[in-house]
């Protein structure tokens, strides 16, 4: 049976590793329908390779080009957001989630409230529309399946077992490229420093979040989006290595975690083909080679970032789409050369100290909190440089 699948953010990092083992299936896999930003080269070569009927440019200002180069092809050129949604609700089964940011969100509750399948790298989406994600897909019989490989782990950990028989879930983290320096030294930090992440290879803002550990803030929340427990239950370990994705601990004792090399086609094999499994070239694990596995408490005073995802999931309402918003904005202006690695956590933590929203009821609410607090940021930024 042929699994006819779109991709959102087909030009990224996920996105490829995505298209990687898409194209050395075509029997099962058949791809609809591709999406990108600006990159319309990009876009244009993978809908040709693939042979989507569906190529959309989230850039109108790009439609035309794409247009130029998709003629005579058969794959229909479409820009911005009302073909973006038409990606996600169309003919797809299963649709890839891997936008990456909050502009992601629209895209997948559109996929969501169609009762789609969805691999979700798109963390921003979930973090930031929770509970409103969630509850459509029980609604709609949609089906979430975690991509990010933390959640990925402990999905599969989770095959066959009762929510109920949890007793906590245990997210590894890397610890990024900063993990030993110390203090002064990542106040220096450059972004080329901090993209250069140590085990794994992936798009800019991830790349700076998991230096900041703001990675692991979003994903606690994701686990608790996913999985239903609450904070108290979510423990973060760090373990350089990246072997171990991540566990679950059960009521008896019994801990189950699942292990592979740091390769993201992995956890999207899994996504992509369940509930079953396909092959990839993916390296295997080689545990003498290795050698050792290794594990420490994460510190959260060189780490504010997060310490500060924990207490806006405590805090629940709309600070997990300040803290969200907050950071994509910072994590933009640190990569453009206009803030020093520790204001982003500076600024989300005042964001968050201004939070004075209500919490979100709709996905316009959650859009309205995330443009709102975008633009605070920006002034505070724009002051704090006066
Ligand atoms: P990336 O920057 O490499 O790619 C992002 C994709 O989204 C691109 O195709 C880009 O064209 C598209 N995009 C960006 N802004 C957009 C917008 N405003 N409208 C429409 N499309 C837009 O990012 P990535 O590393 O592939 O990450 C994608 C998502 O997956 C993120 O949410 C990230 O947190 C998550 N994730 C990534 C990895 C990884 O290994 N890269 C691992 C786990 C989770
Ligand atoms: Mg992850």
């Amino acid at each position: 049976m042929t699994r006819k699948i779109a991709i959102l953010g087909a030009t990224g990092s996920v996105g490829t590793s995505t298209l990687d083992l898409v194209e050395r299936d075509r029997e099962r896999f058949e791809v609809v329908a591709v999406t990108a930003a600006t990159k319309v080269e990009a876009l244009a070569d993978v809908a040709r390779r693939t042979g989507a009927k569906l190529a959309v440019i989230a850039d109108e200002t790009r439609l035309g080009d794409l247009r130029e180069m998709l003629a005579g092809t058969g794959c229909r050129a479409a820009a911005g957001e009302e073909s973006l949604i038409e990606a996600a609700a169309g003919e797809a089964e299963l649709v890839i989630a891997a936008i990456v940011g909050c502009a992601g969100l629209t895209p997948v509750m559109a996929a969501v409230d169609a009762g789609k399948m969805v691999a979700l790298a798109n963390k921003e989406a979930l973090v930031t529309a929770g509970e409103i994600m969630t509850r459509a897909a029980q609604a709609n019989e949609a089906t979430l399946l975690p991509i990010d490989s933390e959640h990925n782990a402990i999905f599969q950990c989770l095959a066959g077992a009762r929510i109920d028989d949890v007793s906590r879930i245990i997210l590894t983290a890397s610890g990024g490229p900063f993990r030993t320096s110390s203090a002064e030294l990542i106040a220096g930090a450059t972004p080329a420093q901090a993209v250069a992440h140590p085990n794994w290879s992936m798009g800019a803002k991830i790349s700076v979040d998991s230096a900041t550990m703001m990675n692991k803030g979003l994903e606690l929340i994701e686990a608790r989006h996913l999985f239903g427990l609450p904070s108290d239950r979510i423990d973060v370990v760090i373990h350089p290595q990246s072997v171990m994705h991540s566990l679950v601990q059960f009521v008896d004792g019994s801990v189950l975690a699942q292990l592979g090399t740091p390769d993201m086609r992995i956890p999207i094999a899994y996504a992509l083909a369940w509930p079953e499994r396909i092959a990839t070239p993916a390296q295997r694990l080689d545990l003498a080679a290795i050698a050792r596995l290794d594990f420490e408490k994460p510190d959260l005073n060189r780490f504010p970032a997060l310490r500060l995802a924990r207490e806006a999931l405590e805090a629940g309402g709309a600070a997990a789409i300040v803290l969200n918003a907050a950071n994509e904005v910072a994590v933009a202006s640190f990569l453009a050369g206009r803030l020093r690695f520790p204001e982003i956590a500076d600024f989300v933590e005042r964001a968050l100290a201004n939070n004075d929203f209500p919490a979100p009821e709709s996905v316009a609410d959650v859009l309205a909190i995330d443009r709102a607090t975008r633009s605070r940021v920006e002034t505070l930024m724009t002051e704090g440089c006066a």
